[in-house]
Parts: C-alpha cells; sequence; structure tokens
C-alpha cells in the first residue's frame, strides 16, 4: 500500500506548485508556497525516517516543519485586509491554556515547541481571518482558516494521542489541512475568489470537529476520568446545537441587513428620479423607466421590463409572461405594466403591493415633470430647442468641450425671402418649410451638437468638436441639401445663409455669447453679401468684445 506520508506529500507539493505559480503577480503569496514545498519536503523526510527507523531529538522532518511554519508565517504577517480581531481573540485563552499543558510535559519540550509554533500560526492568522467569519472575506480565507485550525488540531492531537488513536482521522485531517490552506491561498493568490455564502457553516461543523479533539486533549493532559470524558464527548453534540443556532441566527441577521441594504437603494434611486429630470438632458420617458426598472432589479431579480400604454406603448426591457398592472394617471386609462419572468414570489407579491402605489407616483410625477420641461424647452413646431432649451444646455456643452478638449463651432441661419414665402403661399406652407428645414439639421448633427430655433426662421447652430473648416463643410451640405428640397407648391429652391464663427475651445459661457453674436453679424453680412451663402469670421477673443467684420465666404 502507498505510503500516507507520500501520499501526503504528494498533495503538499501538488498545491505548492500551484501556489508559486499564482505566486507571480501577488508575491506576498510566496512565502506560503515555499512553506507547502518545505512541508512536502517535511512528509517525504517523515517517510524516509520511519522505513530507516530513524529516531533522534531534533530530526530533518522537525527542521523541515519549522521552516515551513516560518515561511507561511511570512506570508500571514503580510498579507492585507488585517482586522482587529474581537470574536477570534476569544481562542487565544484556550489556545494559551493548551500550549501551557504543552509546556507542562517536561518530558517533551521539544515536541511541545513543535506543537506551540502551530499554535502561533493560528494566532497570526487570526487577524486576516475574522473579517472571513464576519462574513466579509473570501471563500478562499475561509478555507485556508479551515485547514490551519485543522492543522493545528491534528497537530496537537497526534502529540497527545499518538498516530494508532487517530490513525485515518489523522491521515485525513493533515491531507485537509494541506489542501484547505493550499487550495484556499491558491484561490486568494488567484483572485478567483467570491463572496462567502455557505462557506461559514462548513467552518463552523468543521471548526466543532477541532474544538471536539481539543478538548479530547485537554481531557488526556488532565489525565481525566471516565466520568470527564464522557461529560466531554456529551458535551460535543451540544456543541455543534449551539453553533449551528448562533449560525442560522447569524445567516437571518445578515439576509435581513441585504434586504433593508436593497431596500434604501431602491427608494434613493426612486427618489432621484425627479432630481433626474431637472439634470440630465436628454431623457425623455425610456430613459426614466429604465432608471425605474434599473432600481427595482435588486429588489425583485424575476422583473425583466417595464411597460407604459397610454396612447401609444412605451417599454424598456423585456415583455414577459407574468405580468403586474399598476394604474398610471387617475384620470385616463393609462396604465404601467410590470414584467417577470417567473410568477413573483409570495413575499414578491406582498412587496410590489406595498411598494406599487409609491413607484406609480414617483414614475408619474417624473414623467409629467419630464412632459413639462420638454414643452418649455423646445419649439412646438420643429421640435428642436428654444433659446431657454439653449440656455439650459450651454454649461453642459462647455463643460464637455473642457474635458476632452475638443472645439466648439457656432453657426447662425437665416431662411432668405422666407417673408416671400409667407405671403405667396400662406403660413401653413412656410411652417412646412421650417419643419423641412430642422429636418435637414437633425439629419446633419451628431448628438452632442445642438440645434436652436433661435426665433422666426432664424436658428442657431452648435457644433461640437468641430473646427471652424470642418463647420464650413456641414453648413454647406445642410445648405445644398434645403436647396435640392421640392417643396409644394414653391416652385424655386429654398435657401439659407449662414454666419460662422468659433472654432476653439470656448473658454467661459460669456464667450460663447459673444460668438454667438458675431455668428449673428457675420450672417448680416452674408445676406448683404447676397444671400444663400456661409461666411465664416473670425470668433472675439473676449466676451465684451464688439461684433467684428467678416472675412471672405
Ligand atoms: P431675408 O432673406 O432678409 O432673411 O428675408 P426674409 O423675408 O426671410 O426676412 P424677414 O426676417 O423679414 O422675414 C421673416 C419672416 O418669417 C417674417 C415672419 O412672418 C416669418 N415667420 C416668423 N416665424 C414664423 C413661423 O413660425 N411660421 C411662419 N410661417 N412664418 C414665420
Ligand atoms: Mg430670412
Ligand atoms: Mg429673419
Amino acid at each position: 500500500m502507498l505510503a500516507p506520508e507520500l501520499v501526503l506529500c504528494a498533495i503538499a507539493l501538488g498545491f505548492g506548485f500551484a501556489l508559486l505559480r499564482a505566486a507571480r503577480r501577488r508575491p506576498v503569496w510566496q512565502g506560503a508556497a515555499w512553506g507547502l514545498l518545505l512541508w512536502s519536503l517535511e512528509e517525504l523526510a517523515w517517510w524516509v525516517q520511519r522505513s530507516e527507523g530513524f529516531t533522534a531529538a531534533v530530526t530533518p522532518a522537525d527542521a523541515l516543519f519549522y521552516a515551513g511554519a516560518a515561511s507561511w508565517m511570512t506570508t500571514l504577517i503580510r498579507l492585507e485586509a488585517r482586522d482587529t480581531p474581537r470574536w477570534g481573540l476569544l481562542i487565544v485563552p484556550a489556545l494559551g491554556l493548551c500550549a501551557a499543558a504543552l509546556l507542562a510535559r517536561p518530558s517533551a519540550l521539544l515536541s511541545a515547541v513543535v506543537s506551540s509554533l502551530d499554535l502561533l500560526l493560528l494566532i497570526f492568522a487570526l487577524p486576516v481571518l475574522e473579517p472571513a467569519l464576519r462574513g466579509q472575506a473570501s471563500v478562499g480565507r475561509l478555507l485556508l482558516g479551515l485547514g490551519i485550525f485543522f492543522r493545528v488540531s491534528v497537530h496537537s492531537a497526534y502529540y497527545w494521542l499518538g498516530e494508532p488513536a487517530l490513525g485515518l482521522l489523522d491521515f485525513g485531517m493533515w491531507g485537509g489541512s494541506y489542501a484547505l490552506m493550499g487550495l484556499g491561498a491558491y484561490l486568494e493568490a488567484r483572485e478567483l475568489e467570491r463572496r462567502a455564502r455557505f462557506w461559514p457553516y462548513l467552518l463552523g461543523v468543521a471548526s466543532s470537529l477541532g474544538v471536539y479533539l481539543l478538548f479530547l486533549q485537554a481531557a488526556s493532559v488532565l489525565r481525566a476520568s471516565m466520568l470527564v470524558e464522557a461529560a466531554l464527548l456529551a458535551a460535543y453534540p451540544l456543541l455543534v446545537i449551539v453553533l449551528a443556532f448562533l449560525g442560522v441566527l447569524y445567516r437571518d441577521r445578515r439576509r435581513a441587513e441585504e434586504r433593508l441594504g436593497r431596500w434604501l437603494a431602491l427608494l434613493e434611486r426612486l427618489g432621484e428620479l425627479e432630481a433626474g429630470v431637472h439634470s440630465t438632458q436628454t431623457l425623455g420617458a425610456p430613459a426614466l423607466m429604465k432608471r425605474v426598472l434599473e432600481a427595482l432589479q435588486p429588489v425583485f431579480p424575476d422583473l425583466v421590463g417595464i411597460e407604459i400604454r397610454n396612447r401609444e406603448a412605451v417599454r424598456v426591457g423585456k415583455a414577459a409572461l407574468y405580468v403586474k398592472h399598476f394604474p398610471l394617471y387617475a384620470d385616463d386609462d393609462a396604465e404601467g405594466r410590470l414584467y417577470f419572468e417567473r410568477t413573483p414570489s409570495p413575499s414578491d407579491a406582498h412587496d410590489l403591493e406595498v411598494l406599487g402605489p409609491f413607484v406609480s407616483e414617483k414614475l408619474r410625477s417624473a414623467l409629467s415633470l419630464e412632459q413639462w420641461r420638454h414643452r418649455a424647452l423646445t419649439d412646438p413646431l420643429t421640435g428642436l430647442l428654444n433659446r431657454r432649451g439653449l440656455e439650459r444646455q450651454i454649461p453642459r456643452l462647455i463643460d464637455l468641450c473642457h474635458k476632452n478638449q475638443r472645439p466648439l463651432s457656432v453657426a447662425m441661419l437665416d431662411l432668405d425671402h422666407f417673408k416671400r414665402i409667407n405671403d405667396t403661399y400662406g403660413h401653413p406652407v412656410g411652417d412646412r418649410v421650417l419643419q423641412a428645414l430642422a429636418g435637414v439639421l437633425r439629419r446633419h448633427l451628431r448628438t452632442e451638437d445642438l440645434a436652436v430655433r433661435w426665433g422666426g426662421e432664424e436658428f442657431a447652430l452648435l457644433l461640437y468638436g468641430a473646427g471652424l473648416e470642418e463647420a464650413r463643410r456641414v453648413l454647406e451640405r445642410v445648405r445644398a441639401e434645403l436647396g435640392a428640397l421640392d417643396i409644394e407648391p414653391i416652385p424655386w429652391n429654398v435657401t439659407l445663409s449662414a454666419g460662422l464663427t468659433g472654432g476653439s475651445v470656448p473658454s467661459s459661457e460669456g464667450l460663447l455669447e459673444a460668438w454667438i453674436l458675431q455668428a449673428d453679424w457675420t450672417l448680416l453680412h452674408a445676406k448683404e453679401a447676397g444671400r444663400d451663402r456661409v461666411m465664416v469670421s473670425e470668433p472675439p477673443r473676449s466676451p465684451d468684445a464688439e461684433p467684428r467684420g467678416t472675412a471672405a465666404s
């Protein structure tokens, strides 16, 4: 049969090498990796010593053991996320007692030192382990802690009760300790860890086993009577029950905390909805609904879509089989719908009942605010921004230019002889021309650009990221496309004139306003020069500079 030491050697060697590779990226784990490798040599040495019948006060295996433990300590000391242990400190008196008991056997002082080295390992590990017990750290660290605990328990037990007393359990616990320490360290070093979930309970059960072994040792140290041993044996299931109970309490508390956290986050995000309407520019109903959906999803993971049915339906996310309806406006038949992938659980259904009116109220007020804002800031005929809308946009646009160090060009456009269209064909035809021009502008602008109905048949364009030359090309394209339009019943080509300026990063709102004036001035020159053309002029350098003469077209 394969010698158990060789199996243990292989386990430690495997994890040692894996960890050594992983430690290339996180060097703090090198100590642990070398520790495992030294311990694998230790197992080999034990095997040789056992087969050769070699005994001495300090054997090579002992020396390798010391070296491995010391190497591990270099990692444990340097490990980040150290936290002041609180509950974990309770173990220190128990460990102290054990160590005292070990040292009290003068006949085996050296072995006692060996055992207390393991205890030291545990004490060094405590500060990095306790956050794991409080559910804050990773699975990797929990496994590592469990491994150390296994090791200390089995080592002490081995020392006191001797190998035959434990047999396979002893072997399993050694192997387990190498594997758990190795795997835990490996997960951490590779950053493969996810938040701990059921591991704390595993750790609880396993450590209760470890505590039991420590009990057994205590009993044997005290040369305990049968009675004491029986009492200790009886205490064990009791201990497990108490630990399980504490574990359940702990889990429930954490779940309640998480739930509360999700609810608070939801309320906060719903509260921010209306604020968002004021600050964000291109919002609209879908964007608002998306934010509601994202706010609700952490609380209702099965929620996949949200829809508002008014005259038309607007939906974000997906439609699904399970629908929860909520009224939106009391006076008409507008209705909101929440789509769920699965039937909501009874507790979700209850939460929805509670939350429903609040969500629909928030959504309703955000939507009406958004509608109001839309009406106040846009021109109803063309759908372009009005001047108030432009004023709201200017600070954001200037910030954007500054942040990305991109230029801005400003143009003023005016339809040529527009009065003639009105006078000849009537206002409705004039209106259609304005709408046609708005359509042309929309086609040629990028998302960050702004098109503004400045008043009457005069439009302002703010072209983000465009220098003068690029802006001029855009305007020429607009002019060409407008000229090519066939607008019934106007037999002639509708033309426009434009003045363009800017072309650099605007240093302030005041300067941008001066550019707009300058563009208007340049537009006048374009009109004077015969209309149907784009003229470019040098931008004023300071906000209070008067508009200046123009450059060539
Ligand atoms: P110019 O080439 O010099 O710009 O000549 P113009 O006729 O276009 O100049 P003017 O500024 O005198 O004419 C603007 C006209 O636009 C006067 C006004 O009746 C008309 N107008 C202003 N707003 C609207 C609108 O919303 N719809 C219609 N149909 N016409 C409008
Ligand atoms: Mg005009
Ligand atoms: Mg005009």
